[in-house]
């Protein structure tokens, strides 16, 4: 039996791609759901349209009414969430939980960014920070302002956040006045396609404003124009095929990348077996290793304890890892669903594999059985700890990020050896620091700042406030140095600053004071 194929859209239409297009799967049953294709599509005009109509109407607004915008696509996807969790169930193949993450967390960072927006008001651009004088007479001065790009914005993105993944991005860019392509991650690509469907079927945006191509990403870089950006999330290796694309390295195209990264975990020194900093540390790698099966960029990969603690360590994480039922999403009482794909279970596969050459296996969950799942058909994968005693030895262990329920446990001696360990990811996300000591935490976070994006604390203190070491939140920065691809996204308001220019204008005080309520200070 044919699936059906969805349709793209572009240049202000719905438009299905030739060919037979490329299937996506159940990767619980292994049943073809839906096929995608981008073939044979019109791209120089899709962009043009998007850039010219879709940039000229948004730009026409204010940051006030876009945010409004913003607040109508939140009211749309709300109505619309059933549908969404029952293609995230079938395609993702993740347990109610894990789809919320996505699902309700895309909408979430939309509705943050349409209250952020709406404090910008009336404004058509940004002051950046106060004037300057320049000259001795304080009559000239120089003021910095951010405008809107005039082009358009390309998402690029992973497979694993179909939802978030574009509402992240989409939220800053619309609101800056940015007009969005986003071409989604093909094994996933569903449900994005389906959100992108209920805005426009919703009229909400103007035309050109929101556009969506799924299937193969031929041709879409070299559609980018200097004024363009590309926004890319996903594997390192495609992250340098972005890179070196004539239009970034040739055309100045901004370019933000959000890549691989082997992420960490780290309990204070001075924490003992029965402390609550470690019974902290062990329920957040539990939750990290298993939540969305894993398949979270933000995940914990590495974690380092004290040398005396590594034995109980070990056992407190794998007893707890014991109790995560895997299988199918739709059978109560399952935990933990698949990951996206049999390819992605074979990468995993082949990755803990590669990991072992220098671990030991500290738990396997894979000798217990699959719920209501056929281990020879579903993308299921039960959690695997993997510890080392000697990780200052090893290089695999701080190199490869495998994607799928796994983490390594890593004794270390002495703190300055644990800051030097953690370093050797290259570039991180984020780490998390598990300690009572308010003096430990400061110093931790100043001295493994400048490797991570960020640096998430857990005390005992905030026990229950925390959102989590996975958790982007849109106030605080996503992205990471390094290995992590270099880029910035989020951190509230400062997320505009990819989507806008910054210029210096050099002028007498009474040319700055015309702009008025045309432009507005900007507090990021
Ligand atoms: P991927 O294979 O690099 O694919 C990412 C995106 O790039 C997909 O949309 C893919 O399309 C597209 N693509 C592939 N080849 C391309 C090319 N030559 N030119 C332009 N686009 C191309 O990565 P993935 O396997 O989907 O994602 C998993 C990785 O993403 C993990 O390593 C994870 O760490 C990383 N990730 C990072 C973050 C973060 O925020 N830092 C978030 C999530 C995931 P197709 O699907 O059609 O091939």
């Amino acid at each position: 039996m044919t699936t059906p194929l969805l349709p793209n859209f572009l240049a202000g239409r719905w438009q299905t791609g030739t060919g037979a297009g490329l299937p996506l799967f159940d990767p619980v049953l292994g049943t073809e759901l839906v096929r995608v294709s981008s073939a044979g599509l019109d791209l120089a005009e899709g962009f043009a349209f998007a850039r010219e109509q879709g940039g000229a109407a948004l730009r026409a607004l204010s940051y006030g009414q876009r945010a409004a915008l913003l607040g109508q696509i939140v009211e749309v996807l709300q109505k619309n969430r059933d549908a969404y969790y029952e293609i995230a169930t079938a395609n993702c193949g993740t347990v109610t939980k894990d789809s919320a993450v996505d699902i309700d967390g895309g909408i979430f960072t939309l509705g943050y960014y349409a209250k952020q927006g709406a404090a910008l008001g009336d404004a058509q651009f940004l002051l950046d920070s106060a004037r300057i004088r320049m000259a001795k007479d304080p009559l000239f001065q120089t003021q910095h302002i951010l405008t809107p790009t005039r082009g358009v914005a390309l998402f690029i993105n992973a497979f694993n956040f179909p939802s978030w993944g574009l509402w992240e991005k989409a939220a800053p860019a619309l609101l800056s006045g940015v007009p969005v392509i986003v071409k989604p991650a093909t094994s996933t690509a569903w449900l994005t396609q389906r959100m992108v469907q209920d805005v426009v079927d919703a009229g909400i945006l103007p035309a050109g404003a929101l556009s969506i191509v799924c299937g193969s990403s031929a041709g879409l870089m070299d559609q980018l124009q200097p004024f363009d950006v590309v926004s890319f999330t996903g594997s390192a290796d495609t992250g340098r095929i972005i890179r070196s694309h004539p239009a970034v390295a040739q055309r100045s195209v901004r370019c933000n990348i959000e890549a691989d990264s082997v992420n960490s975990a780290l309990l204070d020194p001075a924490a003992t077996a029965d402390s609550e900093a470690f019974n902290l540390l062990v329920s957040e790698v539990v939750r990290e290793m298993t939540v969305k099966s894993g398949q979270k960029c933000t995940a914990i990969r590495r974690v380092f304890v004290p040398r005396a603690l590594y034995d109980a360590a070990a056992q407190a994480i794998a007893a707890k890892l014991a109790k995560t039922t895997v299988g199918n999403p739709r059978s109560e009482g399952v935990r933990m669903g698949a990951l996206v794909s049999r390819e992605q279970f074979d990468t995993v596969q082949a990755g803990i594999a590669h990991l072992k050459t220098e671990a030991e296996v500290l738990f396997d969950g894979s000798q217990a059985a699959l719920v209501d799942a056929d281990p020879a058909v579903a993308a299921c994968v039960a959690p695997t700890l993997l510890g080392s005693r000697q990780p200052a030895d090893a290089e695999v262990l701080h190199a490869v990020e495998v994607f799928g329920p796994v983490a390594t446990l890593m004794a270390y001696d002495g703190i300055e050896q644990a800051y030097e360990l953690i370093r050797r990811g290259e570039g991180s996300l984020v780490m998390s620091v598990f300690s009572a000591d308010p003096a430990f935490i400061a110093h931790t976070a100043a001295e493994l700042g400048s490797s991570h994006g960020r640096v998430h604390a857990i005390s005992p203190d905030i026990a229950t406030l925390h959102s989590g070491h996975g958790n982007v939140m849109p106030m605080s920065l996503h992205g990471g140095p390094g290995r992590a691809g270099g880029g910035e996204e989020l951190g509230g308001l400062r997320a505009l600053n990819f989507y806008h220019r910054r210029t210096a204008v050099q002028a007498s005080t009474a040319a700055l004071d015309q702009w008025g309520a045309t432009a507005v200070a900007y507090q990021p």
